[in-house]
């Protein structure tokens, strides 16, 4: 998505050597009208399927999740973290370990929001080592739940993630493919 692209590189700042910032416009300040397009984008890009519900995990799949649930006219869900030890029941759980934060969070979906049989895009901001997704993937299979496909805003490709959700049969679509950070410079797969 040449939008995005130019955004990543207008605004993008890299962190050490794996980590983007993309805070002005996604992960802290949003810009809803890029947000709208990426929803757009999404319901494009998905339309051959069919989808009940959108889950993603709070806070930066948020956003885009919900501007995507707009466009295909669905609700959309944020799995919540939670690392306290205690849980509430009638809620199901992951464990995902944040490579950006260096902490496991528990995420939770409470069971009135997740049914059998419905179909799932599953959203999210950024596609890394994965970790994130497969907490979803988990959560919707303990509630018999079927995902259709995988939405990411921004996948970096020298990370594990892609590979991971590939051996595990899921069709991923990226809007933006990240190749490498090298000499300060974003260099995006076409
Ligand atoms: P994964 O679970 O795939 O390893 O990492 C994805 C999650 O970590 C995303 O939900 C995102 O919040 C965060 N993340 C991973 N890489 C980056 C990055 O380069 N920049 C930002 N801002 N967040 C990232």
């Amino acid at each position: 998505m040449k939008l995005l692209e130019n955004r990543i590189r207008q605004d993008g700042r890299i962190l050490g050597t794996e980590i983007l910032k993309v805070d002005s416009f996604l992960n802290h300040q949003i810009d809803p009208e890029l947000m709208a397009a990426i929803g757009k984008e999404f319901a494009r890009l998905f339309a051959d399927k069919k989808i009940d519900k959108i889950v993603t995990v709070e806070s930066s799949g948020i956003a885009p999740a919900v501007f995507t649930g707009l466009s295909l006219h669905v609700p959309v869900v944020f799995a919540r973290k939670n690392k306290s030890l205690t849980l509430p029941d009638d809620v199901w759980m992951a464990d995902v370990y944040s490579f950006t934060k260096e902490v496991t969070n528990h995420i939770m979906i409470d069971h009135r929001f997740l049914a059998a049989g419905e179909h799932i895009l599953l959203i999210d901001d950024f596609l890394a080592n994965g970790q994130a997704i497969e907490g979803l993937l988990s959560i919707t299979q303990q509630a018999e739940a079927e995902v259709v496909g995988v939405g990411i805003v921004i996948e970096k490709t020298f990370q594990k993630g892609r590979q991971l959700l590939d051996e595990l049969g899921v069709e991923v679509k990226s809007l933006a493919r990240i190749k490498s950070f090298d000499d300060g410079k974003i260099s995006f797969l076409s």
